[in-house]
């Protein structure tokens, strides 16, 4: 009994790989070659030396004192929000720009949604001197502004998506399309564990450099490499990927992910995709999505972009089925709050995506012995005016 992904690509039920015809060629030459690839000594040197002279790992862990004086239990931060660029995203785009030049591409492309995703895959194509395109909605461009000028600035093509409601999805459609028309010289780099086999086992690979550095951090500082709990927020669930895969098949670990209820699971504006999602296929995977009866896919909302995502990676969907993992979501007014309490209490302003796991504490008792890990996926510069906005700063 594992956790992990089978042959196929399947977690429990969810996973595969559900793809048009035409992408058939382009995701069956990654499937033959990633885990070889991977595995190669080449590559785990290069690998293994970017993460550490360009993103800055291995991240500190955190041992929290005052917030853990607050909630009468261990708390540590895996301190992700100090990668370069600021979030743990740079883990897998550092991946998979090692994984696209092994394949002998000299053209990336992505789409993104906040910006995010896509300022940690044109951060890697400078890095490598690879063009970068960047699909993105037409009204995400307009609301992301920050994010659109440092993809450009880094050397990117951003290319709006005009279709459908002009976000996420229809940039997904666009970049599809793209990959479709140039299988040869193009690799697409996906940004969490989403998408057909093999993304979401290969993205969580390359994120789970966080919970390896963990077993040794913690062994160091506890005495012991698994911690009683590990807890993230989950959008698509690769900073939470990261944090679980190393612990996902010890049954004494406890697993909390956490999802945003935006104004309330109920409120029709929300991102719980465990809560309210149903079977389905997005983004070339099984997994549950936010879907009206008719299959068609809900708009999403949370005050965090990164969060704001109507389906889960398909590792996760069997978390929550197979009751491995305890699911909480947490509401934008808990969240913001959270977040205000951690840059009041130790000093460091986090991402809001992230201020969603750590609001779980004021519900969510532990025991004052437990050690609970929480990764602290990124840091809240790119959320500040939203923090202005909402405290009246
Ligand atoms: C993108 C992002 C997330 C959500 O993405 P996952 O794939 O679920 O990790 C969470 N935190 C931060 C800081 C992000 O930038």
């Amino acid at each position: 009994m594992t956790y992990q992904a089978d042959e196929k690509g399947y977690y429990g039920e969810f996973g595969g790989a559900y793809i048009p015809e035409m992408l058939y060629p382009n995701v069956e030459e990654l499937r033959q070659q990633y885990v070889q690839i991977m595995q190669e000594e080449s590559f785990q040197k290069e690998f293994k030396q970017l993460l550490k002279d360009y993103v800055g790992r291995p991240t500190p862990l955190y041992f929290a004192s005052r917030l853990s004086d607050k909630y009468n239990t261990k708390i540590y931060l895996k301190r992700e929000d100090l990668c370069h660029t600021g979030a743990h995203k740079v883990n897998n785009t550092v991946g998979q720009i090692l994984m696209a030049k092994r394949l002998g591409k000299n053209r990336v492309i992505a789409e993104t949604g906040a910006g995010q995703h896509g300022v940690a895959t044109a951060t890697v194509c400078a890095l490598m001197g690879i063009e970068c395109i960047v699909y993105m909605g037409e009204i995400d461009i307009a609301r992301q502004a920050p994010n659109v000028a440092r993809m450009k600035l880094l050397g990117a093509t951003v290319i709006p998506a005009k279709s459908g409601s002009r976000t996420l999805k229809d940039a997904t459609n666009e970049a599809i399309r793209d990959w479709i028309n140039n299988p040869i010289n193009t690799h697409y780099i996906i940004g969490s564990v989403v998408g057909p086999h093999p993304y979401p086992d290969m993205v969580a690979r390359f994120q789970s450099v966080i919970s390896e550095e963990i077993k040794i951090q913690l062994l160091e500082k506890e005495g012991r490499e698994a911690p009683d709990y590990v807890v993230a927020c989950v959008g698509g669930g690769s900073n939470a990927a990261g944090i679980y895969y190393h612990y996902l098949d010890n049954p004494d670990v406890g697993i909390i992910a956490v999802e945003a209820a935006g104004k309330g699971v109920l409120s029709g504006e929300s991102a719980a995709t465990s809560a309210l999602g149903k079977e389905g296929i997005i983004h070339g995977s099984k997994t549950l999505l936010m879907q009206t009866e008719d299959g068609q896919i809900t708009e999403p909302y949370s005050i965090s972009a990164g969060l704001d995502y109507p389906g889960i990676g398909p590792m996760h969907a069997n978390l929550f089925r197979s009751g491995r993992a305890e699911f909480i979501s947490v509401t934008d007014a808990d969240a913001m709050k959270a977040g205000q309490e951690l840059a009041k209490l130790e000093g460091i302003i986090p991402a809001i995506e992230t201020s969603h796991a750590l609001a779980i504490f004021e519900d969510r008792k532990f025991e004052k012995d437990d050690i609970v890990v929480l990764n602290l996926s990124g840091r809240g510069d790119k959320d500040l005016s939203t923090y202005i906005d909402y405290f009246n700063l």
